[in-house]
């Protein structure tokens, strides 16, 4: 046997699914780095509308969430983007849990 097939070229861990807050058109789309844990500005391809688009990785689990808003998002919807596998808040660092730990004890 071969084994060539073992090896799936369409893996790619820098493509992400967008999907437009509007019209729900899903778009494929490889990010910058740079990209990350800031919201940027996008025109959807399907009905020409903005958005806006926060991509960031989950400081508990590093899952990659991708968050979206049809208008600009207030500082408070921004902090309430949630990890969808864990729950974990975006911006939530470590250092919370130990200052809880701390007062626990
Ligand atoms: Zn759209
Ligand atoms: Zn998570």
């Amino acid at each position: 046997m071969s084994g060539s097939d073992l090896h799936d070229p369409i893996v790619d861990v820098d493509t992400l699914s967008t999907q437009c807050p509007h019209c729900g058109a899903q778009d494929d789309d490889s990010f910058e780095a740079l990209d990350n844990e800031t919201v940027v500005t996008l025109r959807c391809d399907a009905c020409r509308m903005p958005f806006h688009r926060l991509v960031f990785e989950c400081s508990h689990c590093t899952e990659e969430n991708v968050i979206t808003w049809p208008g600009r998002p207030t500082a408070e919807q921004v902090a309430a983007a949630r990890c969808s596998v864990c729950d974990t808040r975006f911006g939530c660092d470590d250092d919370d849990g130990r200052l809880e730990d701390q007062l626990l004890e």
